[in-house]
């Protein structure tokens, strides 16, 4: 039986005896979401990739965080991460592979930090299903799925491998499609919502403030341009108001805006989290400060 042969044989074998054998070659066997009690969804500012690794009262937050996670009665099925490291142009795109790769996007760093591997399993047929389900908000175009190239970047595993050390829950990351606007992002986010109540714990890793090229290295966590301070402020009171359609129109703050996110990389994770909350769900913030002077680290966990 040539590869080709062996691989419609398997197409064609039951679900069942399939994972059976997807088990084997040590790949995922998670078929399926299933119905569940809301999943919480957060929004976590994740800084210098070093956090990953690095003994800081940001990473500790993190731990503390996904022990309590762990520790519910319901626990998540599938984790959907949005990165602000993965941006597309033309499509969102959400990873189809079995077993996603860690990628070490960043350069400068100790060789510790690219020794670190997260090697959680992908969830190729829930990336199907998603695909189909979610839509492109001003075209309603299709879901691509990406099978090969990405994996887990930074925004993803930095955060993820602190709170989930153990790498059993499959992992998922959607995309941004750099080409379309905030408002678009924010009504993809809101897509999201009804994921929660089939395990999904969503997690939007980014930062409310990003200006690299403003970052003073050293500063304490409570030392900040005023500029960031500002608009860290104004996101911080919109989100604890319930005001999150507000924040898709960031943009409005103009100059403010321009100098807390020269690109807007960074803040769009926070439109998929605050999409996938309720106005109605009490915010919890969490590690409140700076790094760098020019990164906010705050971070909100809803449900
Ligand atoms: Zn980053």
């Amino acid at each position: 039986m040539d590869r080709r042969t062996s691989l419609a044989a398997i197409a064609a074998l039951p679900t069942v005896i399939s994972s059976a054998l997807a088990s084997a070659a040590g790949l995922s066997v998670f078929q399926a979401l299933k119905p569940s009690p809301t999943m919480p969804v957060m929004f976590l500012g994740h800084g210098s990739p070093m956090n990953a690794i690095e003994d800081n009262p940001w990473r500790r937050a993190w731990q503390t965080l996904g022990a309590e996670i762990l520790a519910r009665p319901e626990q998540p099925q599938l984790i959907l991460c949005i990165s602000a490291h993965w941006l597309t142009h033309g499509e969102w795109q959400v990873t189809g592979m079995a077993k996603p790769k860690t990628i070490h996007d960043f350069g400068g760093f100790p060789q510790a930090l690219f020794d670190q591997q997260y090697p959680a399993p992908g969830a190729p047929s829930v990336a199907r299903q998603l695909a189909q389900e979610l839509k492109s908000p001003a075209t309603g175009s299709a879901i691509g799925i990406d099978a090969a190239e990405w994996g887990f970047d930074h925004g993803t595993w930095s955060v993820l491998k602190p709170m989930f050390p153990k790498a059993d829950i499959p992992v998922l990351q959607l995309s941004l499609d750099f080409s379309r606007a905030p408002s678009e992002h924010y009504a993809l986010g809101q897509q999201l919502h009804t994921l929660r109540q089939r395990g999904v714990l969503i997690v939007g890793s980014g930062n409310i403030v990003h200006n690299l090229q403003a970052v003073r290295r050293g500063t304490a966590s409570n030392d900040a341009y005023d500029w960031a301070r500002e608009f860290d402020n104004v996101v911080h009171e919109q989100i604890k108001k319930g005001q999150l359609d507000a924040l898709q129109n960031f943009q409005a703050m103009g100059a403010l805006a321009k100098q807390a996110h020269p690109t807007y990389d960074h803040f769009l994770p926070l439109l998929y989290a605050a999409g996938a909350a309720r106005r109605t769900e009490m915010p919890r913030f969490f590690n409140a400060g700076f790094q760098s002077a020019s990164i906010s680290m705050r971070s909100v966990l809803w449900g």
